[in-house]
């Protein structure tokens, strides 16, 4: 089930998403990227370019007070979403499929 984050804060949050963690419960989210490092051969001393490609993990961006839908449910799995949750920097906002949004506190009170 999607699972709705919600930033609390007035100030962006920026969460790395471990491929382990993460990606287990989804699709990869990370993106990878190619290096170019530069081998130096013991021996000759010759330098050779050579490329790798690594893993980055994706990560979650939250601008300030922004509410995310439709996140998979792995997200709350990620060791630093956990930590902001618990810290109240993040909500997880309930699941309210066919319920009304927003239910009013306190029923104003009718008289006929
Ligand atoms: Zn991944």
């Amino acid at each position: 089930m999607p699972v709705t984050l919600e930033s609390r804060l007035r100030q962006i949050q920026v969460f790395n998403l471990n491929h382990e963690v993460y990606c287990a419960g989804t699709e990869c989210a990370c993106s990878e990227v190619t290096a170019v490092v530069v081998d130096e051969n013991p021996r000759t001393g010759e330098r050779a370019p050579r490329r790798v490609t690594r893993r980055a993990p994706g990560s979650l961006t939250l601008l300030a007070r922004e509410r995310r839908q439709g996140l998979p449910e792995s997200v709350l799995q990620v060791a630093e979403v956990r930590a902001a949750i618990e810290r109240g920097a993040v909500r997880v906002v309930e699941q309210t499929a066919g319920r009304p949004h927003r239910i009013p506190a306190t029923q104003p009170a009718r008289e006929e």
